[in-house]
């Protein structure tokens, strides 16, 4: 019987995205506590900015999870004020 350690808790994890504008590939790093905020990166080559967003492919299933959790939170907005 093959054992298996307990997986370790994912502390970064790496995506791949290209840039907007020169097409060069960007490795992007993210923490669990950078994804609610994320919306782009930085180019490598070129420095410019694109605006980008996660997909589910892009995250462990648990990130994803709390990630939608989150920003479910971050949408109530108390808007029962009359
Ligand atoms: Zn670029």
């Amino acid at each position: 019987m093959i054992s298996f350690q307990p997986s370790r808790q994912l502390l970064l994890i790496e995506i791949e995205r290209r840039c907007g504008h020169c097409k060069a590939r960007n490795a992007v790093g993210l923490t669990k506590d950078e994804t609610p905020a994320y919306h782009g990166f930085a180019c490598e080559t070129c420095e410019r900015w694109t605006e980008d967003f996660l997909l589910e492919r892009d995250l462990p299933d648990d990130w994803w999870e709390d990630l939608q959790i989150r920003s479910f939170d971050q949408h109530i907005l108390p808007d029962d004020r009359e």
